[in-house]
Order: C-alpha cells, then structure tokens, then sequence
C-alpha cells in the first residue's frame, strides 16, 4: 500500500470528449470536439487561478488524475501543456500516483509511451466485457481484442500499474458470460480490477430503454450471485478487495480513490467536476461552453459551493469509509468527538457475529459478505448516528446543476477569442 507521512489530496481533471457516448454513461462528455483546444487554454487557465487564490490550502498532491470523457483522446502535445500548468501551479508529492483514463480504442504505442514520458504512471482502461455482443450492445466502440491489445501495448510502453473496469449484471446477461469475461481479466494480469454492477442511470439512452421497456434489468438474485462469484473468483486470485466494487493486487490500490473514500480533500478542474477544499464542496458547470466562458470571467468554472458542516461531515466520513477500506473508530473519535463503537454497540455486535464485519487495530470493516450487503448496512448505520445525534443528513445540497444539458441551451462565445 502507497504510504504518505501526510493525508492524501488528489488533483481531478476533467476531460469532457468521448468519440461515442456508451449507452449507461451520465458521465459529463460530448461526441464534438471542435472546443477541445480552447478547453484546454481554459482548463489551464482554471488550475492557474485556483492555485493563485486557494494555495494556503493545498498539500503536496499524493494523486492527479485524468477522468471523464477519454482523456486518452488527448494528444501528448495537449497533455503536456495541462501538465506543465499542473506542475507550475501545484506542488506535487515525488511518489505520486498519476492516473489517465484511456478507451482501448484511442490509443496507440507511441501515444502510450508519450503520456508515460510526461509522467503519467498509471493507466485505466475502460474495458467492460469481453465480448463483442455486450460491447456492441453497450455502444462501446472497441472489440475485445482491442482491449487485450491495449493492455499489452501498455505494458510495452513501460506501464506496471493498470487497472481495467469490468461491468456485469447487463439485461440478459448470462452467469457464464460474465464468468467468461472475469477469467479472461485475470489472465491480464493488470494490477487492479473494478468490477460495478450495471446501473440505470437518469438520462441515459438505456434509462429510456428501459422506460420503453426494450430492456428489463438483470433480476436481482443473479446480480447478487454475480457480485458473490465476481469477489470470490477475484481474491482466489490474489487480488484484496478494498471497496464494494474495487480489487488490487497488494500494494496497488488506487490512492485517488482512497482519498475520495476517506473523504480527504481534493481539487478538480473542468466542466462538471466536483472538488472538496477546506471544508467547502464545490462543483462546475456541467455544460461546455458554460464552463469555458466561467473561467473566462471569474478564472473558475464553479456553479455552486456548500460548506460543509460538522454533522455533513461525519455522515459523509462515516459513509464514504464504511464502504471502502473501514470505519476509523479512533480517527472519528478525535477528529468528531464521537465514540461510534459505543453509539452502534448493538449493530455492530450482531453484524459480527453474522460475520458481516471485522474488527482490526480500531478499524471496522466489511467482509466479502458483508460488502454484499454493504447498502443495507449503511442506510442502518446512518439512520442510527441520525437517531442519536438528532441530526438528519443533508446530502440533498450536494446536487449538480440541473439545466446543464448542452443540447437544449443554445450559448455562444462572445468574450472568448475563439
Ligand atoms: S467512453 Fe467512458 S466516459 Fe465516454 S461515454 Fe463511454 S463510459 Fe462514458
């Protein structure tokens, strides 16, 4: 495991250009790219400004990494101009963890060893199945020999940590299929693996599928069985499991998602991404052209900010690590005043001998069955520290911007030099 004598504090960037949009994606990106170069003036612009008003808060960062969208749609020469602002404007940890999200469909040798050459040290294919049919179904827009491809061609280009994301329970998918694609990911041998189960999500053109009733979602009992296969084949294999949905061979969890899950601080940059500074969230523009004129204007891209208070803060601690890597009895002691052990005394000793949870070095954390019923545990665990404390959560203030959607807001460039 990465070790930090100092708390983690992640850098996200977000890159907002996909060549296709995949069917269950309400991930922020559009299928045009003609903004992309003023994109990145703008996003370079955005972490020059943040760096200048925000600096006091900053620790050395631990992770930086490229989401969205493909940021492997990037050519070396626009990453590089992103990573020398990066470098510029943010003191950046020596061991840290430089993530970049690539479709095994966009990328080559040479644009691999460039990124690697810039110091990027870990790569994340989105790969999902290996089988063409789920693929084609999914709108993905590489096969599966691309993706095997990709991932030797990483390592080629020098690559010793690569994660792939898998995704299983789809409409009809069959227990066979997924044992199938899970096997062929083992053989890979790429350090991580994150494994999500199929979500319907809000907007999305399978969300409307579904509506129509052209798919039916996968029933729960063979998501479950999934899910209990996916954990079991996973660890046999030598891979620890470190949140519901996510397996890393020893020594390579992602630090960036940790940081997420211990609710550390983070910053973030470009449209649609959401940070968290000096007890403050914040999120930006959803919305390209939004985004772009915003930093024009005020050197930020932010649509909304909400402090967070000290109640906020617990609920989202203890519910963020709970489905990671464990509730932190004494950390939540000191830094809430709070002895949670005592507060779920009864859960807690039921749960144990359910062998749902296990106690380590004041850590509480999920077994490999107790994370299959990790959503279950939560809202108990929730709803107890609300009973006690006399607080609800307020998570409702946590919302993007609704009227983001680029295609029904007609907005121009008037202020910038296009
Ligand atoms: S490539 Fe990734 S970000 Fe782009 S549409 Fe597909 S799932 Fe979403």
């Amino acid at each position: 495991m990465h070790k930090h004598p100092h708390p983690d504090f992640g850098v996200y960037l977000h890159i907002p250009f996909c060549e296709k949009k995949c069917i269950y994606c309400d991930f922020y990106s559009l299928e045009k790219m003609e903004h992309m170069d003023i994109f990145i003036s703008q996003i370079i612009k955005e972490i020059k400004y943040t760096s200048q008003q925000s600096q006091q808060y900053f620790r050395p960062a631990t992770s930086i990494f490229f989401g969205g969208g493909t940021p492997s749609l990037l050519s070396a020469t626009q990453m590089q101009k992103i990573i020398n602002e990066i470098h510029t404007s943010i003191a950046i940890h020596p061991n840290a963890e430089w993530t970049m999200e690539c479709n095994p469909g966009t990328i080559t040798l040479d644009s691999l060893k460039a990124y690697k050459d810039l110091g990027i040290n870990r790569l994340s294919f989105g790969i999902q199945s290996f089988h063409q049919k789920e693929l084609d179904f999914l709108h993905r827009i590489h096969s599966p020999m691309e993706s095997i491809e990709a991932v030797s061609l990483a390592r080629q280009a020098g690559f010793d940590n690569i994660n792939i994301d898998l995704i299983f329970a789809l409409p009809d998918q069959q227990m066979n299929s997924w044992k199938k694609t899970l096997e062929m990911a083992i053989e890979l041998q790429t350090e991580h693996i994150s494994a999500y189960s199929l979500i319907f999500e809000e907007k999305t053109p399978l969300y409307t599928m579904l509506q129509k009733g052209l798919v039916k979602p996968s029933e729960e009992e063979k998501d479950a069985d999934m899910y209990a296969y996916t954990i079991e084949t996973l660890t046999s294999a030598g891979y620890s499991q470190y949140e519901v949905s996510n397996f890393a061979k020893d020594g390579y969890s992602c630090v960036h998602n940790r940081t997420y899950w211990q609710a550390k601080e983070y910053i973030a940059f470009g449209p649609s991404a959401h940070g968290f500074l000096h007890n403050k969230r914040y999120w930006n523009y959803r919305n390209l052209i939004r985004y772009l004129e915003a930093v024009e204007k005020t050197g930020k891209g932010e649509a909304n900010v909400e402090e967070l208070n000290a109640y906020n803060r617990l609920f989202e601690t203890v519910f963020l690590s709970f489905r990671a890597e464990g509730l932190n009895i004494n950390e939540i002691n000191t830094e809430f005043n709070i002895d949670i052990l005592s507060i779920l005394e009864k859960e807690f000793a039921l749960w144990k001998q359910e062998k749902l949870i296990e106690l380590h070095h004041s850590i509480i954390s999920l077994t490999a069955k107790g994370y299959a019923l990790c959503d279950e545990l939560s809202v108990r665990i929730i709803a107890s520290l609300e009973a006690f404390l006399g607080q609800e959560w307020d998570n409702q203030g946590y919302q993007e911007d609704e009227s983001e959607e680029e295609d029904t807001i007609v907005y121009t460039l008037p202020i910038l030099d296009v």
